[in-house]
């Protein structure tokens, strides 16, 4: 009794930095992430003026109309565990992607996707490569788990595959790509990416992330579920916030061999989806035309954004997905703060070691024009 009054009293009196130092190592060294500024809180800022986003890389379109109509019937029975099994939206997910249901594993997001792989295959003893300015969720998931980043020389702002493969060692357990990548929109051709997995040792596990398949081309995609036969150290990641419009409700999955799967579905929590999610991304992997007015309407609105940014004198990284980074010749920070001040929020990537660049993403006609409008402003003003 006395001594348990006495440890009481050391926990008491322990300074908050102390308390700050029990944290696991890699835990106490994260960065955390940075989220685009929130529609409502720059409308709050600026009082009763438009405001527009296009920082997240979210659907200008709003998601399928049929979503909504789905959502409504599912809150009858929200009292309810969702089906931890997500049973039906993994039917729909298999027909359409032609693999086995124990093949797929789904997330509250495709971010959960990312950090169950790292949770199942990682510990402090291991590395991680990915590349240098590529999605800022591959460091905090190597991170958070103690394990090693390992971050190879982008090439023109591309993953530059010898250069991820020097970064491999005995020590290697898991491989990021994002394909297209963000925040750059560069892409991976699929012949040099294949034989990239194959060159592999099958004890790395490779991740291709495809969270921005849907706006790539058909012309310069394969797809690569099909290589799962090949590698079963291969994981392939989706998501249904991007083109698919449901970023609000967290849904994302992987596919990969059904060992892998096991792992990750051991790791997850048992209700990860809520079933408003479920739901919603049945409804919406159903409605094919509103994914075909999507990419249309990206496509329309890149070559928009990408012609008025050169009337504007500036460049841009070719972009495959639904954003384009823009190269402003000065700190982006600046251009960012000013444009903020005209009502757009856009990302700026200083973070991404790309201080003098900011990502826009691909809006409607209307935002599109907003957004220009209000940058050549902006560049008069000489900030
Ligand atoms: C947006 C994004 C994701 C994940 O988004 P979720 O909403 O968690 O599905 C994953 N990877 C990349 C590269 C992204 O840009």
């Amino acid at each position: 009794m006395m001594l348990a009054r006495a440890t009481l009293n050391f926990f008491c009196k322990l300074p908050m930095n102390s308390l700050f130092d029990l944290a696991c190592e890699g835990v106490r060294g994260i960065t955390p992430y940075t989220i685009g500024k929130p529609l409502a809180q720059l409308q709050r800022e600026l009082g009763q003026v438009k405001v527009i986003k296009l920082a997240s890389n979210e659907n200008p379109l709003g998601t399928s109309p049929v979503v909504a109509e789905a959502i409504a019937t599912a809150t009858a029975d929200i009292a309810r565990y969702p089906d931890g099994s997500g049973f039906d939206l993994k039917h729909a997910l298999a027909s359409k992607h032609a693999v086995d249901i124990g093949q797929i594993t789904l997330g509250n997001g495709s971010n959960e996707i990312l950090e169950l792989v790292s949770r199942a295959f990682l510990t402090p003893d291991f590395e991680v490569v990915f590349s240098q300015h590529s999605f800022a969720v591959y460091p905090l998931v190597t991170q958070a788990v103690g394990a090693t980043a390992q971050v190879a020389t982008a090439t023109d702002y591309c993953h530059d595959l010898a250069a991820m493969a020097d970064k491999i060692t005995s020590k290697t357990r898991l491989i990021f790509i994002a394909n297209p990548n963000n925040p750059t929109g560069t892409h991976l051709a699929p012949a040099q990416l294949q034989d990239f997995v194959a060159s592999l040792p099958r004890t790395v596990i490779c991740i291709i992330d495809e969270a921005y398949y849907e706006f790539v081309a058909p012309s310069k995609r394969v797809d690569t579920v099909r290589w799962l036969d090949k590698f079963p150290n291969l994981l392939i990641t989706r998501t249904f916030s991007k083109a698919y419009g449901l970023a609000g409700l967290r849904v994302g999955y992987g596919l990969s061999s059904k060992v892998i799967a096991d792992l990750l579905n051991r790791v997850r929590q048992p209700f990860n989806n809520n079933s408003l999610a479920l739901t919603a991304a049945m409804a919406a992997l159903a409605d094919s035309q509103h994914l075909a007015k999507t990419i249309s309407c990206n496509q329309q609105g890149m070559q928009q954004l990408t012609a008025g940014l050169a009337n504007l004198g500036l460049d841009t990284i070719p972009s495959n997905a639904n954003f384009v980074a823009v190269n402003m010749r000065q700190e982006g920070e600046a251009i960012y703060h000013a444009l903020l001040q005209k009502g757009v929020i856009v990302r700026p990537v200083a973070s991404y070691q790309m201080p003098n660049y900011l990502r826009v993403s691909i809006g409607t006609a209307s935002e599109n024009s907003f957004f220009l409008t209000a940058l050549g402003e902006v560049l008069q003003q000489n900030v």
